[in-house]
């Protein structure tokens, strides 16, 4: 069973030729929901790749909730711990004009709430395979449940997202740190991918960079070092292709698989994902990452 303790937010997508200046009003063209947050989009790929799953995390007491539930519970997700507050959902409103650059505003609602993991989501790390984290939560909980899983000598794997300070306490309760080029960079300081990975073995056992369409590169402090391509295909829309790629990995690892080929699972999803548009809508299936894979 794989545990995510994360952020739940639904994403209001608004499409326009121009983004509104303050003060200006313009009309756009269409409007989405989508349900997103990285630590939602991460239970669902992992779902989808075939996992036992368990959501800790929470929403808010309106409609966007409630949607949440349902699309977490219809992905085969365990909700039983995604707790209801007062109050707001977490929302991303997002502005993406004709030349699809975008502006975000994130308002984290009742993902603020989060500060720590309860006495059931304690329960439920001890008992996972694998806990995911990421960073729209408030530190202090995301420290507080890598911190539950390392007494229990679960695995932790730590997405850096959005990328900020992160504490030592944290750093050293996190098994495999996957952040993309960019997050790397900015964790680190350093540039460059390869110098960026050596950068991040100083403060974890392992990491994973992802880079896009130039795949990923992975290191470990018992000198390890391995490169996995991406599949040459045509992608459409790759947002979450970061999360469906920590969401495959965690489970190819979980199921005692090698790391390389636990990052060929992981890409092989990755690669299926940006192929279709949407955030958990576009993650395959366990079956599909297979067939891709023979
Ligand atoms: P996002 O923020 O959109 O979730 P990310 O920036 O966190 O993504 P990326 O490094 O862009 O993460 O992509 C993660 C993985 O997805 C890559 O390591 C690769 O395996 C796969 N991938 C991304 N883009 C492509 C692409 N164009 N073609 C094939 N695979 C891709």
């Amino acid at each position: 069973m794989i545990s995510v303790f994360g952020s739940a937010n639904m994403d209001l997508v608004a499409y326009v030729g121009q983004a509104p200046a303050r003060g200006e009003t313009v009309t756009g063209h269409r409007f989405r929901t989508i349900p997103g947050g990285k630590g939602a989009n991460q239970a669902i790929a992992a779902a989808r790749a075939g996992a036992q799953v368990a959501f800790l995390g929470a929403v808010g007491d309106d409609g966007f909730g409630a949607e949440l539930r349902t699309a977490l519970t219809e992905a085969g997700v365990d909700v039983r711990g995604l707790r209801q507050m007062p109050g707001s959902t977490g929302i991303a409103h997002i502005v993406v004009d004709d030349d699809g650059g975008n502006s975000i505003i994130v308002v984290p609602g009742a993902n603020g709430t989060v500060t720590g993991p309860s006495g059931e989501d304690m329960a439920a790390i001890a008992r996972s395979d694998a806990l995911l984290l990421q960073l729209e939560l408030p530190m202090e909980g995301v420290v507080a449940a890598a911190q539950a899983a390392q007494v229990s000598r679960v695995p932790v794997y730590l997405t850096p997202a959005p990328a900020r300070p992160l504490p030592p306490e944290l750093l050293g309760a996190v098994t495999t740190i996957v952040p993309n080029e960019h997050e790397a960079a900015a964790i680190t300081g350093v540039s460059g991918p390869e110098n960026a990975l050596e950068a991040l073995l100083q403060q974890v056992q392992e990491a994973v960079i992802t880079l896009g369409s130039d795949g990923a590169l992975y290191g470990a402090r018992s000198g390890e070092r391995l490169r996995v391509p991406a599949a040459p295909v045509k992608a459409v829309d790759t947002t979450a292709a970061g999360d469906t790629f920590v969401g495959a990995l965690a489970v190819a690892r979980a199921e005692g698989r090698g790391m390389e080929e636990a990052l060929r699972f992981a890409s092989t999803a990755a690669a299926l994902s940006v192929q279709r548009e949407g955030a958990s809508t576009s993650m395959p299936t366990r079956h599909e990452i297979e067939n891709a894979l023979n």
